[in-house]
């Protein structure tokens, strides 16, 4: 096996076994002189132990930042205590491709590095060992995990139907816009959306029909409101729209215009044409509020009152 002067000095039976570890070790002496180079490290860098012996590991690795690693390595050499960096602080030490060749997820090895200190015969401090562990199977499961548990969130929030906030969801987002227009004393407006006589577009069409026609009517709100709206479906066919920074007349503004789309376009069901309508209640928030109910309750009455008054039309309260 080939290794440095110090190394040479060594029983085989170390040899062999610093050979068969399955992690890379690699002493340093103090001025990043490269003294050990184990079968690991020449695998996984295609660098032969003897080409890099006596080597400075900045100029052999120079994607190692110096200075970061100078710092890492410093209280190992002042206090002879070992440190540790694991992947999610820094992906990697060295640079070495994903060992694991079917990776789409991958294309570098992930490390857990130990920095463990080496004493002289006078008990200081004067190499370094790195112990290097290929953590990639650890990182991905991670990541991978991660991942999965960030599309759990999402799907938890999501209606299935509409791809707006779900009620539960949306209630919660309305909560917390409360509390920060109370601080900030901003203006924002609320507006309760449904449609009209939806009984008769199932019994008439089928409640495949009703669905679909749930579904362009979120796709209508979606596009007649901005990134900021918060848009949820808050009942079957009943919308709840919070639109921050909004006063009541810009939200009748929105409200029109979704109002009108929805009167002028057609639905098609597997060749059915569905047309339908809705009405809208909205309600700006005063200081009267000291909950949120209260203010969904305003918006509701709306509602009510634009459905007792002839529907597809817009009340304010
Ligand atoms: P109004 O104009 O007074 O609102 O009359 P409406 O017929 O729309 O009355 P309402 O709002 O009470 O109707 C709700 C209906 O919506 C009843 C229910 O069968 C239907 N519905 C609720 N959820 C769904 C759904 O997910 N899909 C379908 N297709 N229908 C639904
Ligand atoms: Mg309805
Ligand atoms: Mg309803």
């Amino acid at each position: 096996m080939p290794m440095s002067n110090k190394i040479s000095e060594s029983t085989e039976w170390v040899n062999a076994l610093l050979a068969s570890l399955e992690m890379g070790i690699v002493i340093v002496n103090n001025n990043y002189e490269v003294e050990v180079w184990n079968q690991f490290m020449e695998n996984h860098s295609k660098i032969d132990a003897q080409e890099i012996s006596g080597q400075c590991l900045f100029k052999v690795f120079p994607d190692i930042e110096e200075n970061w690693l100078k710092n890492k390595c410093k209280p190992v050499f002042a206090l002879a205590t070992p440190v540790f960096m694991i992947w999610e602080q820094r992906k990697y030490l060295f640079q070495f491709e994903a060992s694991r060749p079917v990776t789409s997820d991958a294309d570098f090895m992930y490390q857990n590095i130990t920095i463990t200190p080496l004493l002289n015969e006078s008990g200081e401090v004067d190499k370094l060992c790195f112990l290097v562990y290929d953590a990639t199977d650890q990182a991905l499961n991670k990541l991978r995990v991660d991942r999965l548990n960030k599309q759990l969130k999402t799907i938890s929030r999501v209606d299935g139907l509409t791809g707006l906030y779900n009620r539960r969801y949306w209630q919660e987002r309305f909560d917390l816009e409360y509390k920060l227009s109370v601080r900030s004393k901003s203006c924002n407006t609320l507006m309760m959306l449904d449609i009209d006589h939806f009984k008769k577009v199932n019994d008439t069409y089928g409640h495949q029909a009703g669905d679909a026609v749930i579904r362009h009517i979120a796709d209508t709100i979606k596009a007649a409101t901005r990134e900021t709206d918060v848009c949820g479906r808050y009942g079957g066919e009943e919308f709840a729209i919070l639109l921050p920074d909004t006063e009541a007349k810009n939200a009748v503004t929105v409200a029109e215009r979704i109002r009108k789309l929805v009167q002028a376009t057609e639905v098609d069901y597997e060749g059915q044409i569905i047309k339908y309508t809705c009405s809208l209640g909205i309600a700006q928030n005063t200081n009267e509020y000291t909950k949120p109910s209260q203010w969904i309750e305003i918006a509701d009455q709306a509602l009510y009152k634009a459905k007792e008054t002839g529907r597809n039309k817009v009340v304010v309260l």
